[in-house]
């Protein structure tokens, strides 16, 4: 899933996946469906 975060008047959107920031969702979207990183190392 793509997250959805605002920060500085911004929204980003980060793959949960390797954590990965966009500032345009598709650009995320498109990313995950190729990102091979499937467990968000960063909240264990
Ligand atoms: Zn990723």
């Amino acid at each position: 899933m793509v997250k959805a975060e605002e920060r500085d008047d911004m929204t980003w959107y980060s793959c949960e996946g390797c954590g990965l920031m966009f500032d345009v969702e598709d650009d995320a979207k498109r990313h995950e469906e190729r990102c091979d990183a499937k467990e968000p190392t960063y909240l264990q």
